[in-house]
């Protein structure tokens, strides 16, 4: 899949200090054949990967993220903006009813998708009514009546009677155009038109639909895709973008291991916006597409980024940087060290979801030597000095010592070996800094 794919690659980038170019080729070339491999159309892998490359190449340096997570974060952000960014919304009518009309393959999960729309609409205080376009199967109907049934909506359906009656042999365009009579005159608000399909592009089946649409025009036209069908999507929506037309695209199936490459490729070749997420039988799976969230299912790393943004939060660059500073100049003080210290408490207290994260080798074996309760010590001790003593550590003498112990209800014995071991760290820090290296996270206690 693509996420083995790319963590593998991310794996080989791990304590990496930088990305060199030959880094970024090769991750570039990996990220090409997970996408391929996750059927996502050519054309799209390419520009894809060449905004990838691009801001890999320019990228700021970090200072919480390593390689290997710059490169998670740029193919993220860049999978969210190929997927449209933000969700686009349903554009409902200024006046009188707002009529949504579906579009797709037979066995799309158009009728299915009808309902769920139907009760999501609903939820938002809307009235809708399903409208039963489907004259091609005997039973499609039926199906919408039930589905309808599961959900409380009525359903308008050629019935005898009706315009386009079954006894007139059944006439889309004509139930279609009597529906937005019946909702005006129920006083229904928004108009779900369930259509025919075929199992493959049929220029009939889209003649048909676009009769309807031309009958009707819709506020909205949805085309409604598997999301298991892979690479026949692109071929699928772009038949229907020049057949029909369509405003926006639903996704199905997307509870089937669907690799995510239909998605990607709609989105990016039709150019038009992906707005509803369809993942099971269930009336209530269904929801507004969010691209950050797809984004993340194809790269199958969970809630990775947000792991990520909140290592980025919890370790503070601007403190790491002047802190940094101060080691350098040898001013480096206790009170910056318990500041430090917090930091790592931050970061410390993910210490098991960071286990987790792909490119977090580096930072795993410090943070499972860290003990929480040590930096609780640590902190009393510091926070029992005055500002004068945590400036100075040479001026703490015997009674001073006694009185910081007896304030952090510690023992003398802890407070010596903390100024011991501050005194030793500053003494390599001022090492490490004149020799040029910098130093890695400080303080580590213990
Ligand atoms: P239509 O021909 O486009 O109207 O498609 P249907 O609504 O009749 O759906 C075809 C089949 O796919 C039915 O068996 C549905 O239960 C199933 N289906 C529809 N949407 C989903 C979905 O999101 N997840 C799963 N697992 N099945 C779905
Ligand atoms: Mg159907």
């Amino acid at each position: 899949t693509l996420s083995d794919r790319l963590a593998d690659t991310f794996k080989n980038l791990r304590g990496k200090g930088r990305l060199s170019e030959a880094d970024i080729d090769a991750t570039a070339r990996e990220i090409r054949i997970a996408l391929l491999e996750a059927d996502v159309a050519l054309p799209v892998v390419r520009e894809f990967v060449a905004a990838v490359k691009e801001r890999a190449t320019g990228a700021e340096v970090s200072q919480a993220l390593n390689p290997a997570q710059q490169i998670v974060k740029i193919v993220h952000e860049e999978l969210v903006t190929i997927l449209g960014g933000e969700t686009r919304r349903l554009r409902y009518a200024k006046t009188g009813p707002t009529v949504i009309m579906l579009a797709g393959l037979q066995g799309a999960g158009k009728t299915t998708l009808a309902a769920k729309l139907a009760l999501w609409l609903k939820e938002q205080g809307k009235s809708p009514l399903l409208v039963a376009c489907d004259l091609q199967r005997p039973n499609a109907v039926n199906q919408l009546q039930v589905n309808g049934g599961r959900v409380g909506v009525p359903v308008y359906a050629p019935e005898p009677g009706n315009a386009g009656g079954i006894e007139h042999g059944g006439n889309p365009v004509q139930v279609a155009q009597a529906s937005i009579e019946e909702a005006k005159r129920k006083l229904h608000d928004v108009v779900i038109i369930d259509t025919a399909g075929r199992l493959g592009i049929d220029a009939e089946l889209m003649q048909q639909a676009a009769d309807i649409r031309a009958a009707v025009q819709p506020d909205e036209v949805l085309f409604v895709v598997d999301a298991m069908i892979g690479q026949d999507a692109v071929t699928t929506a772009q038949a229907f973008l020049d057949g029909v037309g369509f405003d926006g695209v639903v996704l199905t199936k997307l509870d089937g291991d669907a690799r995510g490459g239909a998605a990607l490729s709609v989105r990016s070749i039709t150019g038009k916006p992906v707005m509803f997420a369809s993942s099971g039988e269930k009336m209530t799976d269904f929801d507004l597409f969010h691209p950050d969230r797809m984004a993340s299912r194809i790269l199958d790393m969970g809630d990775v980024m947000t792991l990520i943004e909140q290592a980025e939060k919890a370790f503070d660059a601007d403190e790491a940087a002047k802190a940094a500073a101060k080691m350098g100049a040898g001013q480096f003080t206790l009170d910056d060290f318990l500041k430090q210290m917090q930091q790592l408490r931050k970061l410390g207290s993910m210490t098991k979801l960071m286990g987790m994260l792909p490119g977090m080798g580096q930072f795993r074996d410090q943070l499972e030597n860290f003990d929480e309760r040590e930096i609780d010590r640590v902190q009393a001790i510091i926070q029992s000095m005055t500002p004068a003593e945590r400036e100075n550590p040479k001026i703490l003498n015997g009674s001073r010592r006694l009185r910081i112990a007896n304030g952090a209800g510690r023992t003398v014995t802890d407070v010596n070996s903390l100024v011991d071991r501050f005194g030793e760290m500053q003494k390599m820090m001022t090492q490490m800094m004149s020799g040029g290296g910098m130093p890695g996270m400080p303080g580590m206690p213990g």
